[in-house]
């Protein structure tokens, strides 16, 4: 079976059908959450992914800043601006669809949390915090989003001090037996990691490996759009860096 990863799709229409195109035939997808915020297509994107085949999701912090079920004092002034106008946009339809995303799910494999296992709204950021999720780890991989950097955390079992490595101009993990992983397959609609490529991961069930794939879309015509709905211009400026 081949499995989509994908994550922080945050409205960018643009990046997620390029992904989508990518992609090819899936046989299930996986999502790490943030449909929505900062972009322009909301409701576009949401749709796409509700449409995409076995689908399991957990929601982002984002996700439940637009219903307004996340305090967006969390937020900096330019995403707090950019979920607030997400959240007047959705339909009724796809805010019910958010509304009853859920925090964690295990899927095979996998454990699904948009942050970390800890606390599902917190960034994984180090090794540290990366041992804090493998403690509460009950499958082998864990699949995270949230930091929309492109990076792997392995640990043997038994030991206590993750490994980790950048995936940031793509690559491919291979599962192994007695190894546990905690992977970010990257961010498609406003990726962070210095690489303004969309990224998302394919995952292959028979040879067990992760691939990360980075994929370019027309990020001008995105760029107009936020232009046009008036959003932050430091959100549409930092698409071109991948910042
Ligand atoms: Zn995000």
């Amino acid at each position: 079976m081949r499995y989509a990863v994908l994550s922080d799709i945050h409205a960018n229409l643009e990046a997620l059908d390029a992904v989508l195109g990518d992609l090819g035939q899936v046989d299930a997808t996986l999502c790490l959450g943030d449909l929505v915020g900062y972009g322009p297509d909301p409701n576009a994107c949401i749709e796409r992914v509700r449409a995409l085949p076995d689908l399991a999701c957990v929601a982002g912090n984002h996700d439940l800043a637009a219903l307004g079920r996340y305090d967006v004092s969390w937020f900096n002034l330019h995403a707090r601006e950019a979920v607030l106008w997400s959240g007047e946009q959705l339909n009724d339809d796809n805010r019910d669809f958010l509304d009853g995303l859920p925090l964690t799910q295990a899927v095979g494999p996998f454990t699904l949390v948009h942050g970390s296992l800890p606390e599902p709204m917190d960034y994984l950021l180090s090794q540290w915090e990366a041992r804090l999720t493998f403690e509460q780890m009950t499958t082998p991989v864990c699949l995270v989003g949230h930091t929309h950097i492109a990076e792997f955390y392995y640990q043997p079992d038994g030991t206590s001090i993750p490994e980790h490595r950048s995936l940031i101009n793509g690559g491919k993990v291979k599962l192994e037996d007695g190894m546990r992983y905690i992977v970010n397959c990257g961010g498609i609609g406003q990726p962070r990691d210095g690489n303004p490529l969309a990224a998302y991961g394919l995952y292959d069930s028979r040879r067990r490996t992760i691939t990360v794939r980075r994929v370019e879309y027309d990020i001008a015509a995105v760029q107009r759009k936020m232009r046009q709905a008036d959003l932050p211009p430091l959100l549409i400026d930092r698409l071109t860096y991948g910042r």
